[in-house]
């Protein structure tokens, strides 16, 4: 077992994925550090996101916003239009309130400590562990869904999740490099994501095989447990997707509480399972067959979709008219889109 971390980072060393937030090893050995703006905005992205879906978004945040600094004093409405389609809104939220402390309370440059990390907005235990190791090379120890499944299957342990955390947690800690913990946190989150994955660990080359105890009892496929989670409930809404005769489309920003919090949006209903159909205005509705449906982390939502177009001096009482050249489905969330796709052939304008 005190080969493993020897055995990962050596493997890191030949095998770590290029990333535009990362520093490659070899370079860090030379002293070079990555920028902790860039791997928190990393991090921050990556929770519930592919690699590959947070490559474009962390581009095109550090294209806009260079620095913490330059985040921190971004418009909300801005922030949270770039944010559109990463989903869990209640991160770039909390992205700027975190961006905001940094530069109000810490000078602008992030703390280095575990534990200074974990009082700012919107990091976690896990969060913090990664950017004091990843950033600070701090001797923290991080644990995520990858991580969760290296340790099950090298210990061969069989509790459940998410009971077996704790162990995981004490499992993770033995093997935390004490000399490069920061290319060690990226070796193992790494392994986890391309070698020990979960359907088809590729255990013919992984550095740390003969260490394995699932390997070698032939029970990683069943590993990690999971305690079965209940069915999703699904809600019903309608949303209103209203056009001005000139094209202006009408949104609203969504209050700052509550699931899309502060994204643009259509009007829509309550979603729960009968929603009223109150509708946000008079106008001659029509609803369309299809429904938006969309899956949430608790719940599954299918939108009913009501189209109207509105006279030029319509005053509706809830949203704004965006004119067609300002408008842009990529700034709205995901099941906004899809409501937007469902209604664009309906009200085209030719
Ligand atoms: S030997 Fe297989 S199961 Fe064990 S850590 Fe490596 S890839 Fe995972």
């Amino acid at each position: 077992m005190r080969e493993i971390t020897k055995h990962l980072l050596e493997w890191y060393d030949l095998n770590a994925r290029e990333m535009p937030w990362r520093v490659m090893p070899a370079e860090r050995k030379a002293g070079v550090m990555p920028d902790p703006y860039a791997v928190w905005l990393s991090e921050v992205m990556l929770q519930q996101t592919t690699v590959a879906a947070v490559r474009e978004y962390h581009r095109r945040f550090m294209a806009l916003w260079p620095t913490i600094a330059d985040l921190a004093a971004a418009e909300d409405a801005d922030v949270m239009a770039a944010w559109a389609g990463l989903g869990y809104y209640a991160r770039a939220r909390n992205l700027l309130k975190c961006a905001r402390a940094v530069v109000a309370e810490h000078g602008g440059a992030f703390p280095q400590t575990y534990d200074a990390l974990l009082t700012l907005p919107g990091i976690g235990p896990y969060t913090a562990a990664a950017i004091s190791a990843i950033a600070f090379d701090q001797p923290s120890t991080v644990l995520d869904g990858n991580v969760e499944r290296v340790m099950a299957r090298l210990y061969n342990d069989h509790t459940p999740l998410p009971a077996a955390k704790p162990v995981f947690m004490e499992y993770a800690q033995r093997h935390t490099s004490q000399t490069r913990p920061g290319d060690y946190a990226q070796a193992v989150m790494d392994l986890g994501a391309t070698i020990c994955t979960p359907k088809n660990p590729a255990c013919g080359i992984c550095p740390v095989r003969s260490d394995c105890a699932a390997q070698a009892a032939g029970t990683q496929l069943d590993l990690p447990k999971k305690t079965p989670k209940k069915p999703k409930p699904t809600r019903y809404g309608i949303a209103y997707i209203a056009r001005r005769l000139d094209g202006a489309w009408l949104l609203e920003t969504r209050p700052d509480k509550g699931l899309l919090g502060g994204m643009l949006g259509w009007p829509t209903t309550e979603w729960n399972d009968d929603p009223a159909g109150l509708e946000p205005f008079l106008a001659d509705w029509d609803t369309l067959n299809e429904q938006a449906k969309h899956t949430f982390t608790h719940f599954h939502l299918f939108l009913t979709v009501q189209t109207a177009w509105l006279p030029m001096d319509a005053k509706p009482e809830r949203g704004h008219f965006v004119s067609a050249e300002d408008f842009s489905p990529s700034s709205l969330p995901t099941v906004m889109r899809k409501a937007h796709a469902l209604a664009a052939a309906t009200l085209r304008v030719d």
